[in-house]
């Protein structure tokens, strides 16, 4: 027998059992005459107890042993002189009696701690001891229990879990495809799948009604922050549903998981806002909701006045950041012109008007304005004595977005977030296409099977720009967490919005001729959504990133360093493929 009990197990009211535990060396402390050891598994840890009175002999072996070997110990339970609070076990120690070692283990490679001394790349390459720390064990129970939760409350609504094929054909929308050479069709490739998606909507005209999935995805995508070249997604797909319907089912998928999961108990609605109100508010789609600094739109009150940089400016915002007029030096508020004129936020500057304690007002632009103008400014954003608003001008959808950059930079450096808050939300009405620049022509803001609203597709032919879709995104502190829309579920508009995205009907035909193909038997109004699981598990978890909560991650390079993947494979896999690498020719 291995065990009797894990070494989390042990209480207070095990003293005097005799008792078998195996796990891992966490700590040695050698007092000389006396030693402790800290057995571990997942479970917990539990003290080992050794001394030269009560066994001398296997004191020494105890002398002999390393961090993380295995080992069995028998023993009995007692009472510790010091107990140790902060664990569960910390009343008792184990007295050994009997001790074996199941295996040696070298010197690991970090400290196998919460708080690790291993830097990215060793840890990434030594995952399985990454994996043996507390916080990574805690983080992979977590996603488990969530996908455990998530299957209980959907397979009580009448979902059925559905596989779909990896090996699938490439498709040019969304992301990059990964493609998987076939060798028995030389020349030809699958590709691994982005989302299910097509495959979701022929399981509704085949009449499946409710499926979901926990399913990989791939997308081939190049660095970008926090990104992972597979995730795992929480896939849904509903028929005879209306938007209202899809989002009441979810938004009790997320309240039961709040509960369960957190002890969180929301009994209001999420708010639901439309993607303009987002934009206009918060200066992005997906607001963080855990602060205010809400954006006022102040182009009225501020032009006219010869102040030519806001005269010219389609678009003058502010934010209001309550109590801080006279924390904001000089320098302060030139690190933040300096982050808003980041290129990769762009605004051209950064205006500023106080509301001093005495009443008296102080701004960037005094020059140009008199008090009671400014003045003005400050009541429309309800400020109050010792506040300060900011103020961004210039092309509408640039000033939105930097106010909005503004917003959670401020909000970052001046700790306005409580840890442990959560604020979802819902945001709807997604505009149905975007126009890109670089290719000169519409794309799908979601994807090419969204449905537009029933009173905009008049507009369809008029003006596509204005067209809105039955889309919907779910956001959670910010963070986009799942997003999904009401499908076309009729060939003749399906046909029209390819005709929008430049697909010849020939190209509709050969990419998703099948698809069309099923609307002409019967396809059911349909709809669902697909959350990104891991995202979900890392916000729930407290993580920054989403390796804390993948168990085999790829680095930000896009690489497995355990694996070493990629990696070059054998002429002879590639003659049988019929595929010659080119040289690099950079
Ligand atoms: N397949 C979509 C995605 O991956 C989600 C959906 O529309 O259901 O974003």
């Amino acid at each position: 027998m291995y065990r009797t009990h894990t070494c989390g197990e042990l209480r207070i009211s095990d003293v005097n059992k005799e008792v078998t535990l195996s796990g891992w060396i966490q700590k040695i402390r050698d007092l000389g005459s006396v030693i402790f050891i800290d057995l571990r598994d997942r479970y917990g840890i539990t003290q080992l107890y050794f001394d030269n009175v009560l066994n001398p002999e296997l004191l020494e072996q105890a002398r002999k042993l390393g961090r993380e070997y295995v080992l069995r110990i028998k023993g009995s339970v007692r009472e510790r002189e010091n107990k140790n609070p902060n664990i569960p076990t910390g009343d008792i120690e184990i007295v050994v009696k009997e001790l074996e070692i199941l295996n040696k283990s070298e010197v690991p490679p970090f400290t196998i701690e919460e708080n690790t001394d291993g830097g990215e790349e060793q840890l990434m390459k030594y995952r399985y001891l990454d994996l043996r720390r507390p916080n990574l064990q805690r983080a992979l129970l977590l996603r488990y229990q969530m996908a455990r939760h998530i299957r209980n409350y959907l397979d009580q609504h009448n979902f059925v879990e559905i596989e779909t094929p990896f090996l699938i054909k490439s498709t040019p929308e969304g992301a990059r495809d990964f493609i998987v050479p076939s060798r028995l069709y030389r020349g030809s490739f699958y590709a691994l799948p982005q989302s299910p998606q097509l495959f979701k909507q022929l399981l509704m005209v085949a009449g499946y009604d409710r499926y979901f999935q926990v399913v990989k995805c791939f997308r081939d995508e190049d660095f970008r922050a926090d990104r992972q070249p597979e995730f795992t997604q929480i896939d849904c797909e509903l028929s005879f549903v209306t938007q209202d319907d899809i989002l009441n089912i979810f938004e009790g998928l997320a309240k039961y998981l709040f509960k369960t999961i957190k002890g969180i108990e929301f009994t209001d609605p999420f708010p639901r806002l439309s993607y303009s109100e987002a934009i206009e508010r918060y200066g992005t789609d997906k607001p963080d909701l855990r602060f205010g600094m809400e954006i006022i739109d102040i182009t009225s009150l501020l032009q006219g006045h010869g102040f030519k940089v806001f005269d010219s400016a389609k678009y003058i915002g502010g934010i209001k950041v309550e109590g801080k007029a006279d924390f904001y030096s000089r320098k302060k508020i030139d690190q933040l012109t300096d982050f808003v004129k980041r290129p990769q936020i762009g605004a051209k500057g950064l205006a500023w008007i106080k509301y001093n304690t005495d009443g008296s007002v102080k701004s960037s632009v005094d020059k140009f304005y008199t008090p009671e103008t400014l003045q003005k400014v400050l009541s429309e954003l309800d400020a109050q004595p010792n506040d300060i608003v900011f103020i961004i001008s210039g092309d509408k959808q640039l000033g939105l977005r930097a106010l909005g950059e503004l917003r959670l930079e401020i909000a970052r450096s001046l700790r306005l977030i409580k840890e442990g808050d959560f604020k979802p939300l819902w945001v709807v009405d997604f505009p149905m296409f975007e126009w890109d620049e670089e290719e000169e022509r519409y794309k799908a803001m979601h994807h090419p099977f969204t449905s537009p609203k029933q009173e905009d597709i008049p507009l369809l032919d008029r003006d596509p720009g204005k067209v809105r879709a039955n889309a919907y995104d779910f956001v959670i502190n910010g963070v986009e967490i799942g997003g999904g829309s009401i499908r076309i579920h009729k060939r003749d508009i399906q046909q029209k919005v390819f005709e929008i995205l430049g697909l010849t009907p020939q190209e509709a035909n050969e990419k998703f001729g099948f698809l069309l193909e099923a609307f002409k038997y019967g396809a059911p109004p349909h709809g669902g959504i697909a959350f990104g699981f891991d995202r979900w598990v890392a916000i729930f978890n407290g993580s920054k990133s989403i390796k804390d909560v993948i168990a085999f991650p790829k680095n930000s390079a896009g690489r497995d360093l355990m694996l070493d993947a990629p990696s070059p494979v054998s002429k002879e896999q590639l003659d049988e493929l019929g595929i010659e690498i080119k040289p690099d020719t950079e």
